[in-house]
């Protein structure tokens, strides 16, 4: 298996484009940063993740510690609410990133993400400056989701002969540039000099207007997250749906923020979809739902076939936390841009009853649960496992791009787990002429009413298997000269390459032994 610190974002985002997984958005108009279009593929993919999703979610969700089939009901909110919501879930007034401006070049920085890794120098510094007697320090900024990879990513630009000093890390420290002491620089990773704004907060909302007057009583926002519409029909999905606490309530869907610095791909995007569960249970209960989760929500990205060496789990310190939450973790994939260290993926936090209790507040509707065996009425906890739809795209397209320099035709391969694949088969003719096209042809039309296949005809053989192959297509089969004299087929193998003779009546059964 190849490392994913080795595969390289620039041949992944251009075989997304070439291949129609992922394309810029508004490209013939010099697209528009931060948003993402989903290609032919690329859809076909999302939507398996979705409904893997949804399927262990909603429709056979897991059995809970007690040994219980858990209940979780799916729900579709709007993606415009009352505004009301989002002063009552404290988004109006706190859903703030610090950015930081590079007055030079321009470029803006969210001031959490842009670091200054300082280090000593070395004995070869102490020599320059023995009169002083003071080893002068070295400053580089870099861009990093963590304080580990910004120090990783300075030891790599830093020059060798103090990269060698500063093998031992307790040498380096990493500030980032929102609490920066004043007597640190704060430097622009673009010109490495201080050429940096103080931070200033930034709403991450989009604003648009409802109605035909665009005044202030018009101003309504597109979600920033699925989760609110879950809050706002916590009452009604109670009322109608014969629930009682413990259950949970599920939604996929589209969310909106407008980030200071969309970048990595579609990791960070400012239109991007959410997969989110909020579990409202008794509060006493809240920690052993907050643990069973946790893992649940780890074994779900496992089951989809991602490496565990890629996979971690990370608790939030204390002074991370939301005021209301008390406990939050992570678990966090090494994409290749993070690499040693790891990014986020997904979020479990355990809420309390802040928004609950913040939604009675504001509406003044009363979103309780009285429970009538034991005739108590409270305000259900809510655990809340939150996930990034399309950063899971982001993480299976990470796993699944393979570099194969030893293969003649595929310079790469997809190994996507077969039921994710967004073909399953392809089907081709070895050649236009002698029955062969009408013998595939029919072949296709039989498997096409049982799994996504692809019929193609055009280019030499070789070039068909390797569009497959950076397609993710699992098996791929050819009518070659054998059909004719003995009816065999051949069947090829996208992980190995390998091909093996099938008859053609038994293509169907193969692929029901492989594909299900
Ligand atoms: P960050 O601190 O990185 O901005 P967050 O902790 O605010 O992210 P949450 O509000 O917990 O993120 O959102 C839940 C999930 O939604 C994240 O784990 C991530 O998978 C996804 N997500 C959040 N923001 C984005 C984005 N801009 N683009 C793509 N996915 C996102």
């Amino acid at each position: 298996m190849v490392d994913v610190a080795e595969k390289s974002m620039e041949e992944l985002v251009s075989l997304c484009k070439r291949r129609g997984f992922v394309y810029p958005a508004s490209e013939i108009y010099g697209g528009i940063n931060g948003f993402w279009d989903y290609g032919p593929l690329g859809v076909a993919l999302k939507n398996a993740v979705r409904d893997d999703w949804w399927r262990n979610m909603v429709e056979c969700p897991p059995v809970g510690p007690d040994g219980d089939v858990l209940q979780v009901v799916g729900l579709d909110s709007s993606i415009i609410q009352n505004p009301k919501t989002w002063e009552a879930s404290g988004h109006v007034g706190g859903f703030n990133d610090p950015m930081v401006d590079c007055t030079e070049s321009k470029k803006r920085y969210r001031a959490d993400h842009a670091w200054v890794v300082g280090f000593h120098g070395g004995e070869e510094d102490a020599d320059s400056n023995s009169s002083s007697g003071v080893v002068p320090e070295h400053f580089y900024a870099v861009v990093a989701d963590s304080k580990e990879t910004a120090i990783e990513a300075a030891k790599s630009e830093m020059p060798k002969k103090f990269a060698k000093r500063v093998a031992d890390a307790t040498a380096v420290t990493a500030f980032d540039q929102t609490n920066l002491a004043p007597d640190w620089p704060r430097l622009s990773p673009a010109t490495q000099t201080a050429t940096l704004t103080e931070p200033r907060m930034f709403n991450l909302m989009f604003e648009t207007y409802v109605g035909a007057i665009r005044d202030e009583d018009a101003k309504a926002y597109l979600r920033p997250e699925t989760a609110q519409g879950i809050f706002l029909n916590y009452k009604n999905i109670l009322d109608t749906m014969r629930v009682k606490v413990p259950f949970g309530i599920a939604q996929v869907g589209k969310a909106f923020r407008n980030e200071v610095t969309p970048r990595n791909f579609i990791f960070r995007s400012r239109e991007f979809e959410q997969m989110e569960m909020e579990w409202f249970c008794h509060p006493d209960d809240a920690l052993k739902w907050y643990d069973f989760w946790k893992h649940e929500r780890m074994r779900w990205w496992k089951s989809l076939g991602i490496d565990e060496g890629n996979l971690i789990f990370r608790d939030h310190d204390e002074d991370e936390l939301a005021h209301y939450s008390s406990a939050c973790v992570d678990v966090e994939y090494r994409y290749p841009f993070t690499a040693p260290g790891y990014g986020e993926l997904e979020g479990i936090a355990h809420r309390g009853c802040y928004d609950l209790s913040k939604h009675t507040e504001h509406s003044k509707q009363k979103l309780e649960f009285f429970d009538q065996t034991n005739n108590e009425k409270f305000v259900p906890h809510v655990i809340e496992p939150a996930s990034g739809l399309t950063r899971g795209v982001l993480v299976l397209l990470c796993e699944a791009f393979t570099p194969t320099p030893e293969r003649k035709g595929s310079k790469y391969v997809m190994n996507f787990p077969a039921r994710l694949a967004p073909i399953k088969v392809g089907v081709f003719p070895l050649v236009n002429k002698d029955g062969m096209p009408e013998k595939a042809n029919a072949l296709y039309m039989k498997l096409r009413e049982k799994y996504v296949c692809q019929y193609d005809v055009k280019q030499s053989i070789g070039k068909r298997y390797a569009r497959m192959d950076e397609a993710g297509t699992p098996y791929c089969v050819t009518v070659d000269g054998e059909t004719n004299e003995n009816g065999n087929v051949t069947i090829r193998h996208r992980d190995t390459a390998e091909q093996e003779q099938v008859h053609i009546d038994r293509v169907e059964e193969f692929l029901g032994e492989k594909l299900g």
